[in-house]
């Protein structure tokens, strides 16, 4: 156990600095963009040139430094928003809409930029953009509303060596190596609504690994356990790091490649399908379902990804009885949530992007036998397909057409069976692109 120096170090210059609250990792961020970048295709490294280096060592921190970097701030304002030098919402994550325009408008840039083979604009905007997926997935902008743990701090009361320290800077600074050697980054999509909104859903994934590190972090900062700190800090920037390759992979690809051309590959072929199963509905607001949303019914819970709770207490796996040939059949689904009676799932979609949504909505097989329940599919509030399903009846395939639609909502309404029966599944729901 050593003292840790650079760390309380960062934490009295943060002190100094115009707004601490939302500074977040300075050496990390060009750790995971360095780390980012080294996974780049070949072809890819070569048409950024002298720009790759300055986007690791530069750019990823432009949000950061708006009020110094004057030539640069404009990479990371908005242009009908002149007067917003400082987007806090390029650190700290707000709800999904709002983080979506702002991800959609930056990814825009900078495609736009290099579809017009502007490079050097192209990777300041993309540097804006590792800022943001870096400051989301760090472990002190994980708890919504308490950036500097003053709420925390009252469940997890400071040790002495912390007691009046701000814990923001500590629980994220540190000198990080970070390297993701095996990773190959993913296309995200083949149009910008698409790969924005795409990786908005894989910063969530961020969000949640980091916020498996802040505890962590604290408690080690607590007893001075230099070596846990950075062990959970690089959990945390690694994962980081792969997303960040996703993201530069695909802007590069959607603004120097055809759309037919993405559309026709391999991995664009893959996007045409995308399960929804594992992705936060809006009612999951900050990403975790807040006790407004649970029902009573079948049991007392929330909605579940890929299990149905037995009596809200047994993860069992979801199955449900399905037509076939031979007739009706039982089949497990991987891809599936379970969810209650008089509660609906939301989810936000990318504008002019999916054309339909399909689903299997049915009564697990064995705990909803004599359950009755009402699956109903809205687009924007309007109806678009709904079905009675008894638990003695197979699921029913259940698709609607998306477009124009930029909510979908999916909402389940007990029928007059036994309540404590209903236990229902929309299993792979599904969006498609034409
Ligand atoms: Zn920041």
């Amino acid at each position: 156990m050593r003292p840790l120096p650079r760390l309380f170090l960062t934490a009295s210059v943060a002190i100094l600095a115009p707004l601490p609250s939302a500074l977040a990792w300075s050496q990390p961020h060009q750790a995971i963009t360095r780390a980012a970048l080294e996974r780049l295709p070949a072809a890819q490294k070569a048409l950024l040139g002298e720009e790759l280096a300055l986007l690791g060592d530069d750019y990823c921190l432009i949000p950061d430094h708006v009020f110094t970097d004057r030539a640069n701030a404009k990479f990371a304002m908005v242009d009908d928003k002149p007067k917003e030098i400082y987007r806090l919402n390029l650190h700290l994550p707000a709800q999904q809409p709002e983080n979506l325009e702002t991800i959609r408008y930056f990814l825009g840039k900078a495609v736009a930029a290099a579809q017009s083979q502007n490079i050097k604009d192209a990777a300041r905007y993309m540097g804006t953009i590792c800022h943001q997926i870096e400051d989301y997935g760090s472990p002190s902008h994980t708890m919504p509303g308490d950036n500097m743990f003053t709420l925390l701090q009252q469940f997890l009361p400071p040790s002495e060596v912390m007691r009046d320290k701000l814990l923001h800077s500590p629980v994220e600074s540190g000198e990080l190596t970070v390297a993701i050697p095996d990773y190959t980054p993913k296309l995200l999509g083949t149009t910008v609504n698409e790969a924005a909104w795409k990786l908005m859903h894989r910063i969530h994934e961020g969000i949640i690994n980091a916020r498996s590190t802040t505890i962590p972090i604290i408690q080690a900062l607590y007893i001075e356990d230099a070596k846990t700190v950075e062990r959970h800090q690089l959990k945390a920037a690694t994962f980081d790091a792969k997303i960040v390759a996703d993201a530069l992979y695909t802007i590069l690809c959607i603004g120097t490649r055809t759309p037919a051309d993405l559309e026709e590959s391999p991995e664009g072929i893959a996007l045409k399908n995308t399960p929804i199963a594992a992705y936060y509905p809006l009612e999951a607001a900050s990403l975790y379902f807040p006790q407004t949303q649970f029902f009573s019914s079948p049991h007392w819970g929330h909605a579940r990804s890929g299990v149905v709770l037995a009596e809200g207490k047994q993860a069992l796996p979801l199955k449900l009885q399905v037509d076939s040939k031979t007739g009706p059949k039982e089949q497990e689904f991987s891809e599936g949530i379970s969810a209650g009676m008089g509660r609906s799932l939301t989810f936000l979609l990318p504008a002019g992007v999916y054309s339909r949504f399909t689903v299997l909505a049915g009564l697990h097989s064995e705990l909803g036998a004599k359950g009755k329940v009402e699956f109903t599919l809205s687009g924007d509030g309007k109806p678009l397909a709904t079905a009675v399903v008894s638990g003695t009846e197979p699921a029913h395939a259940l698709e609607c057409d998306l477009s124009g639609v930029s909510e979908l909502q999916l909402t389940l309404n007990s029928k007059g069976g036994d309540s404590k029966s209903n236990y229902a599944i929309w299993a792979n729901p599904t969006l498609q692109k034409p």
